[in-house]
């Protein structure tokens, strides 16, 4: 924690760097070479509760280092030293934990995460079986519970791609590397951060051991994490008693979190987890800045463009083109009421070959999208006018476009409200450019989790194409 000095430190920052709730916390300095640690100012001592130790009169130097405990080779201890300094007891401590040479680097280390943490779980959750009346194994909280957290995280002040993550990570929806192996994927790949463990998605964003840093350095005390094995049994069972801006700040950092695992997945850069909830605390910020400046262009009225939809609708729009050489390209695209995307398909068709039947079933993947997302609330829009008019005053004819949006309509019975509306081509374009995109590959991609980049900010971004690459997930 030698982040002292970081970008802007808040005053918050500043005290928990000073110590004692880090303590608290259950930190511990694992000693490498030995190099980054102050034998008294960080806890390093291997103890039951962490502890600084008090500098005896008798040594004059302050910020002394831990290596300069270390015989000359840096394996092992050097008795002469540890003995002027301190007691008995503390040596015998000292000594039964040989420096690390093949750690390298100095880490902090989270005591509870050794092998205390399962059992830690367990003894809880049995305590607790009175009180979660469905207590089984996985998802197990009552019901009133989960939907009043449920209410509760659409309110929060933050813009939805946060709460629509979290949403998501508390059901288990995102392409960890466990749940692509259940999809049916041979992975078999651990961890990426940690090596250690399976990439669950309680572990992947919150559990891991290369994470603990973050929670520990939060402004908010979030250790009740440990007594829990899923996101939505932790939040549901503690979260009633944190403040809105502690259950925000969760969701910012989670997001963050998965980003992180992402840039060290497919592009190789690790992000120190040391930093993030600096990080967290950044977005936080801005958000209070982004959230004014939207409520004062909300009353400028706006023709012809895209639109964002209202609160707590999610708005579809959907795209089909005929290609020349038979079937066609469908695609769509799914924008909250920030204008942010959660989520874009482009599919391509050998059949059929109908601008208008394709237009539908574009409709009818989005709806399947648009269900997996979560939304509740939708407004679909399509400048195929046949296919709305249809929609909107289903007639009995029998025809094959017919069948598909008797098909659509059943279908949205899956959402509390579904509306059909036509817009003209020019507003579409954003839709468009992905569509461009779909006749080239010709392949079916579904985005969920991470939104390709240049989708995901801004309502009308036109910026190059940039391959799908990574992150799509089919
Ligand atoms: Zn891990």
């Amino acid at each position: 924690m030698d982040a002292t000095s970081g970008y802007r430190p808040s005053a918050t920052w500043r005290s928990l760097v000073a110590g004692k709730e880090v303590l608290k916390k259950g930190l511990r300095r694992s000693i490498g070479n030995g190099r980054k640690i102050g034998v008294w100012r960080d806890p390093w001592v291997p103890s039951e509760v962490p502890m600084i130790l008090p500098r005896p009169n008798n040594i004059e130097i302050e910020n002394e280092k831990v290596h300069e405990l270390l015989t000359e080779d840096g394996i092992g201890w050097d008795d002469g030293k540890l003995a002027a300094r301190f007691k008995e007891e503390v040596c015998t401590r000292i000594k039964s934990v040989p420096p690390d040479v093949e750690q390298g680097e100095d880490r902090w280390i989270w005591e509870m995460d050794s092998k205390g943490v399962y059992s830690v779980k367990t003894g809880y959750r049995c305590v607790m079986t009175g009180v979660w009346r469905q207590i089984d194994l996985g998802l197990d909280i009552d019901e009133g519970a989960t939907m009043r957290f449920w209410k509760r995280l659409w309110k929060l002040p933050i813009t939805s791609k946060y709460k629509v993550f979290l949403w998501r990570s508390c059901l288990g929806i995102i392409p960890t590397v466990e749940a692509l192996e259940h999809r049916g994927m041979n992975i078999n790949e651990q961890c990426d951060m940690c090596n250690n463990e399976p990439e669950g998605v309680f572990h992947a964003l919150v559990d891991c051991p290369e994470l603990q840093i973050l929670w520990v350095m939060a402004k908010y005390d979030y250790s009740s994490r440990v007594y829990h094995t899923n996101i939505l049994e932790w939040l549901v069972v503690e979260a009633v008693e944190w403040s809105e801006e502690q259950l925000a700040s969760l969701a910012v950092a989670i997001y963050l979190v998965w980003e992180r695992r992402n840039t060290k997945k497919f592009a190789s850069e690790v992000i120190c987890a040391e930093e993030l909830w600096q990080r967290v605390e950044r977005v936080m910020e801005e958000l209070q800045t982004v959230t004014f400046t939207e409520d004062r262009s909300k009353s400028e009225p706006i023709r012809f463009k895209w639109e964002k939809p209202e609160y707590p609708y999610t708005k579809l729009n959907i795209d089909a083109s005929v290609i020349k050489d038979g079937g066609g390209a469908l695609e769509g695209i799914l924008r909250d009421e920030t204008g942010a995307c959660v989520g874009v398909y482009t599919h391509s068709v050998q059949y059929p070959n109908d601008p208008m039947l394709l237009e539908a079933m574009g409709i009818r993947n989005g709806l399947d999208l648009a269900h997996k997302v979560g939304s509740t609330h939708l407004m679909v829009e399509s400048d195929a006018k046949l296919v709305v008019d249809m929609l909107r005053s289903p007639y009995d004819k029998a025809s094959t476009l017919n069948a598909l949006c008797r098909e659509i309509l059943r279908f949205c019975q899956n959402f509390q409200v579904v509306n059909f509306n036509w817009i003209p081509r020019m507003c579409n374009f954003v839709v468009d450019f992905t569509s461009r995109k779909a006749r080239i590959d010709r392949r079916n991609v579904v985005w969920t989790d991470s939104v390709p980049l240049y989708l995901s900010e801004g309502p009308l971004i036109q910026s190059s194409p940039c391959s799908p690459g990574d992150k799509a997930v089919q």
